[in-house]
């Protein structure tokens, strides 16, 4: 049985003061939570909404890691930086680091390497474009997202990874993904890494991300391969994550 797991990704968004109040309202439903939660904060508040969050069953995840471990890459935040500052967990691979930052799946793969050297939680995301979709070619696409990891790091690495299906027409566009369409693609992932280790894809928790919110939340959580979500804009929201949480029951 593999216990669900909401993540927000707040992206760049907020202040100092509206994540203490974001995580105040967190902390304070948190209990009733049926699943694990966690929350990733640009990189400058990661130390103090870890400090807020620390008595509370609160994960902490970045955004996104440097694949070099240390050195001169100015701007640049190292893996073994993160899990200093009270990290458990970081996104590599989000779509709108592979469209924008052009992030290709040989870096990203070397930062999932380098966040689970360090004794990170990965959230590897992949997922296609709308022109990709339309042309036939997601389990194309999303399979060669994860084989460029599994090439690196093996499937072992999985072990303590998870993976977020995040279709990048889904993304910030209020339009998701329908709950066979999510489960579809969960399904094939999960095929893919279980041909190189049964054990380790059934334990795997596969998210959902992609305009998920309150309404829609509880549908796409109920499908077999969806075991939670990745969040954006409805993370900023305290009763609608909270309701998000709450569907993964
Ligand atoms: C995301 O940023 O990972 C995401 C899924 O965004 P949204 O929920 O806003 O579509």
């Amino acid at each position: 049985m593999r216990r669900p797991l909401v993540a927000g990704n707040w992206k760049m968004h907020g202040t100092r003061a509206e994540n203490t109040r974001l995580v105040e309202a967190l902390i304070e439903a948190s209990d009733e939570a049926p699943c694990d939660v966690v929350v990733c904060p640009p990189h400058v508040y990661l130390w103090e909404v870890g400090r807020q969050i620390k008595d509370a069953p609160i994960g902490l995840g970045a955004q996104t890691v440097c694949a070099e471990a240390q050195g001169a890459f100015t701007g640049e935040v190292s893996a073994a930086m993160l899990k200093d500052v009270g990290c458990q967990f970081a996104i590599v691979g989000h779509s709108e680091r592979r469209l924008l930052y052009r992030e290709d799946d040989t870096l990203v793969a070397r930062k999932f390497v380098a966040a689970h050297a360090v004794g990170l939680t990965p959230i590897l995301c992949v997922g296609e474009t709308l022109e990709e979709r339309e042309r036939g070619v997601t389990e194309e696409v999303v399979g060669r997202q994860l084989d460029a990891v599994l090439a690196v790091a093996g499937a072992t690495a999985f072990a303590r990874a998870l993976v977020a299906y995040e279709p990048v027409w889904a993304i910030g566009t209020g339009k998701n993904a329908t709950p066979d369409q999510a489960q579809a693609v969960h399904a094939f992932i999960r095929a893919r890494i279980a041909a190189r280790d049964a054990t380790i894809a059934d334990g795997l928790r596969l998210l959902y991300g992609g305009s998920v919110k309150a309404a829609n939340a509880a549908e796409l959580f109920d499908q077999p391969d969806v075991d939670g979500g990745l969040v954006g804009g409805a993370s900023l929201k305290a009763d609608e994550f909270v309701r998000i949480c709450a569907a993964a029951a």
